[in-house]
């Protein structure tokens, strides 16, 4: 009898260029795939109704994949580090697969499951790296060490030759009626929908879940509307749909990040100018940023948990709760903050540009600990992802890996440069539609134009210079 193998499918909703699923399906075509809804992460307090509807829906466009390729998904709710283990053994199954992650909970619980399967005698492979290009230790100082400022590591990253993406499996075998049988008695359930799992969400996606939705939205990307080419001098601008917006894609493996190094490549080898290269090579530095914090993450997981930086741990926030409210409301009088938060509340996502705005009007405007907003934008991105979110936090907050860590963002400079005809505010602060242009992107409103819009809550010079002597006074 071939072996049955178990993969166990998490941040990989996907078959196509997956690098644990191709090595269990080169061993055998008995290979089933399982997902496990695990309360832990469902209940920790910190997930948002946009990602778990995101997640649901990839998850139900695997199962398709699945079926079709002869296959079958199942989907389990509850502790892992049993759920698991039971499955495997009520499958009989020779050996689970899985994909390795940074993150410290992630890595806790399969260090966990390990040992369970262990216990219960079942081999286990687990030494795959799929969601990056290039895994945690391949990219190191002269010295042998993690890096722990970007520009250095993308140089070294860079240049390292990337593997090609993976075929899709195909011609995987079903299980039979009795195996069917054994797996819901070992707690296998159709799959949820968001609102059964308490999460509902009717807003939309920036990217349509699942495998075929994230592979569209590349190519359209790359090659379709050719977005890339242009990307160094459009990616700044909010109303501009100047980004892949694959970032949600990109968080629960929707897509593999070898095709869409691919997909990149050819893009650069299109080009025909040394300017076109140029702003395809910029969007390829996002992807290195999103390995770089990975990275740094799996080397320096105390990041999970605070500041990096010495001035910034123990720093005496203010952390008003008036203002931190107004904030997440998108009603702090700061046209260009208020229409930032008012997007993210509404469609679960934020252009880039402005998560730098508002990370900086939290931290150095309100002075209110980064923490708090990063704990918000896990509650409310649909992309929320431990590393990158930590990561650009920590950078806005001037807390993190930065050499040049001071920045203070002002709001007004900001808008008059890449809102200056004030369209993304107009969007998503619809009653100050009617303004002038001038007053919304400075935020000069005059008290009679104002009607239910606050004034502002803060003065943005004041504010910074108190957060600069704060700042100061910690250095010593
Ligand atoms: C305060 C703050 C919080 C953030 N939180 C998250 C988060 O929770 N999840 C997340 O994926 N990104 C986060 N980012 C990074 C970035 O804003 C988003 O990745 C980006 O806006 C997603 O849009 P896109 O897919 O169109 O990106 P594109 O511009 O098309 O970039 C391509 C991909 O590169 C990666 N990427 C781009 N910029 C960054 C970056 N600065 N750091 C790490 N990866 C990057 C993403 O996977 C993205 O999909 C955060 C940035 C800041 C400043």
């Amino acid at each position: 009898m071939a072996d049955l193998l178990l993969f166990w499918h998490r941040r990989d909703l996907r078959l196509g260029d997956n690098v644990g699923l191709a090595a269990a399906r080169d061993r055998t075509p008995q290979v089933v795939g399982v997902f496990c809804l695990d309360p832990d992460i469902l209940g920790n307090g910190d997930v948002a109704p946009a990602r778990v509807a995101y997640m649901i829906g990839c998850l139900e466009k695997l199962q398709d994949s699945y079926a079709q390729a002869g296959g079958q998904l199942l989907i389990l709710q509850g502790d892992p580090r049993a759920q698991i283990p039971a499955l495997a053994k009520a499958l009989a199954a020779d050996a689970v697969y899985w994909n390795r992650d940074v993150e410290p909970y992630s890595r806790q619980r399969d260090t966990a499951v390990v040992e369970a399967l262990k216990e219960a005698g079942i081999e286990f492979r687990t030494t795959f790296w799929d969601q990056l290009l290039h895994e945690p230790g391949d990219i190191r100082t002269g010295a042998g060490d993690p890096y722990t400022v970007y520009t250095p590591f993308w140089r070294n990253w860079v240049k390292r030759s990337k593997a090609a993406p993976l075929p899709t499996p195909e011609g995987l075998k079903s299980l039979t009626a009795h195996q069917v049988k054994a797996a819901k008695q070992a707690g296998c359930i159709d799959l949820p929908s968001p609102a059964d799992l308490g999460f509902g969400w009717e807003n939309g996606f920036p990217v349509e879940p699942g495998e075929q939705g994230a592979l569209e939205r590349l190519e359209e990307f790359c090659d379709g509307s050719q977005a890339i080419e242009g990307y160094d001098e459009q990616r700044n601008f909010p109303f501009v749909d100047g980004t892949s917006r694959l970032s949600a894609a990109l968080k629960f493996g929707a897509v593999g990040i070898r095709t869409v190094w691919a997909a990149a490549e050819a893009a650069y080898g299109r080009s025909r100018s040394d300017e076109t290269r140029n702003n395809v090579q910029t969007w390829q530095q996002e992807l290195a940023w999103r390995e770089f914090y990975q990275h740094v993450m799996y080397f320096f997981p105390e990041l999970a948990d605070g500041p990096y930086r010495q001035p910034l741990k123990d720093f005496p926030w203010d952390n008003n709760d008036d203002h931190f409210a107004a904030w997440c409301e998108g009603r702090t009088g700061y046209p260009i903050v208020d229409a930032a938060m008012r997007q993210l509340n509404e469609i679960g996502w934020m252009h880039n540009r402005c998560r730098m705005i508002v990370a900086s009007f939290l931290t150095k405007d309100l002075i209110i600990n980064w923490q708090w907003g990063e704990k918000y934008f896990m509650q409310h991105l649909v992309d929320g992802d431990l590393s990158a979110n930590n990561g650009g936090w920590q950078w806005s907050a001037s807390s993190g890996m930065d050499p040049k860590p001071l920045r203070i963002f002002n709001p007004a400079s900001q808008a008059q440069k890449f809102d200056a005809e004030a369209e993304y505010i107009r969007q998503w602060v619809p009653e100050l539609r009617s303004l002038d242009t001038g007053a919304l992107v400075t935020g000069k409103i005059r008290e009679r134009d104002r009607g239910d819009y606050p004034a502002p809550i803060v003065d943005h010079k004041i504010q910074q210079a108190l957060f600069k002597d704060k700042y100061k006074a910690q250095r010593g």
